[in-house]
């Protein structure tokens, strides 16, 4: 028998203490292509769960304008962009998002986690403050305390929080930042933030805005243009993932030219980090000018979610954030069901595992997901759709939904 190390022996009580309060985490072996429908450690099932809410992370032109890239500009940029690492690829990439979002200059990063870490820890210092949504994804959370600035914490979606909180943020001298910084479309909630909202208190207190758009870029919007197009906002700093809707990787910063070259002077992030891949570039441009080229893969998802919400609806299931939580003006209408993010609230952590299990025992994937992702008693199953389910799959899932004894309408005989 092996002896555990001092520090094995510190993790294991850990490990263990998570075990016993049903939050401890596996990983599934994916085997193959990502989709809608997935191999799983050697059964099939249906995928609910992904960010690929377009249907690209498996899409043939994208995974040949990646083999193209290998071929021309092999496997790694080999430093950091500052050094040798910013290849041709990586510049044409930033320029069609640019064009694309409609900001002067585009940084990439390697991923959505770095982008935000980068931008708060560059621009903020001690003196500084940082308004911040209290559901804002962890990567703007950890980020911002790295940033030693003043962090005022505002509760959830609360547009008069943000007013508090910057008319307490003093600048007497006008040498201090105030930085308010959002995601737009909540990752477990699927809820949005109240941006145009926020957009006029800052600007009324000269203060910055940051939005993390993962969520809504490619997806939001006629054009895919996100939260700015949806919501009619222009924040000061966007930054968006290409994980996601986009299928490929990494992330980008979207700004003023004077925000970029301060960026790459000072996101360490960014200076002190390995370009990515050109490959990974070339794909996530195809997949921009997929986004653009077939707006009616957003129109499908739309349908998908419609169909799966009416459905849901039907069965008696309450989709949405947790009782209680302050819906914002623009989640109030019928703009919440426009976002492929539909968390069905169990509370109890084991209850929402046994149930994300007993539908992966029916085939269909659907991560439960608990604290410390989400406050405690609010666990979840996080349902997403994507363009690339079929009404059947939807209506599938739906029944299966049923037979795992969600919603209130009993089986019918
Ligand atoms: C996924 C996500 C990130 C992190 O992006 P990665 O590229 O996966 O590191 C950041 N912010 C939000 C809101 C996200 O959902």
């Amino acid at each position: 028998m092996s002896i555990d190390s001092p520090l094995d022996q510190r993790l294991r009580a850990e490990l263990e203490r998570l075990r016993a309060a049903d939050l401890y985490r596996m990983r599934r072996v994916v085997d193959g292509v990502h989709g809608v429908r997935l191999r799983v450690e050697g059964r099939d099932c249906l995928n609910f769960c992904s960010n690929d809410y377009l249907g690209l992370a498996g899409d043939e032109r994208v995974a040949e304008a990646a083999r193209r890239a290998l071929t021309g500009s092999g496997t790694g940029s080999g430093a950091s962009a500052l050094i040798t690492g910013y290849n041709v690829e990586h510049r044409r990439l930033e320029e069609a998002l640019a064009e694309f979002t409609g900001y002067p200059r585009v940084l990439l990063f390697t991923s959505g986690w770095a982008a935000n870490c980068g931008v708060l820890r560059g621009l903020l210092s001690r003196q500084d403050t940082l308004i911040a949504d209290e559901l804002n994804h962890a990567s703007l959370i950890d980020g911002g305390r790295l940033s030693g600035a003043t962090y005022r914490r505002v509760a959830h979606a609360d547009g008069a929080g943000f007013r508090t909180a910057l008319s307490a943020a003093k600048n007497p001298d006008g040498q201090t930042l105030t930085l308010a910084v959002t995601d737009s479309v909540f990752s477990m909630d699927g809820d949005l933030a109240p941006l145009p909202q926020i957009a006029a208190l800052c600007r009324e207190h000269g203060a910055a805005l940051m939005t993390d758009d993962a969520h809504g870029f490619g997806v939001l919007g006629d054009r895919g243009r996100g939260g700015n197009e949806l919501l009619g906002t222009r924040p000061d700093i966007y930054v968006a993932t290409m994980g996601k809707s986009l299928g490929t990787a990494g992330a980008f910063v979207a700004g003023s030219e004077t925000l970029i070259e301060y960026l790459i002077q000072r996101a360490r992030s960014f200076v002190f980090s390995t370009a990515p891949p050109p490959a990974i570039a070339a794909a996530a441009r195809e997949a921009l000018r997929i986004i653009q080229a077939e707006p009616e893969r957003r129109a499908r998802l739309q349908l998908n979610i419609a169909r799966f919400v009416r459905g849901a609806t039907q069965l008696g299931i309450r989709l949405g954030p947790p009782e209680g939580s302050p819906a914002s003006p623009v989640t109030s209408g019928h703009e919440f069901s426009l976002v492929p993010i539909q968390p069905l609230v169990i509370g109890d952590a084991a209850r929402t595992m046994a149930v994300s299990r007993a539908l992966f025992e029916r085939g269909f994937w659907v991560a439960g997901i608990r604290p410390p992702t989400v406050p405690a008693g609010t666990s979840r199953l996080r349902i997403t759709l994507s363009a690339t389910h079929e009404a059947a799959h939807v209506d599938a899932l739906l029944d299966a939904m049923r037979a795992c004894g969600l919603g209130s309408r009993p089986l019918a005989a």
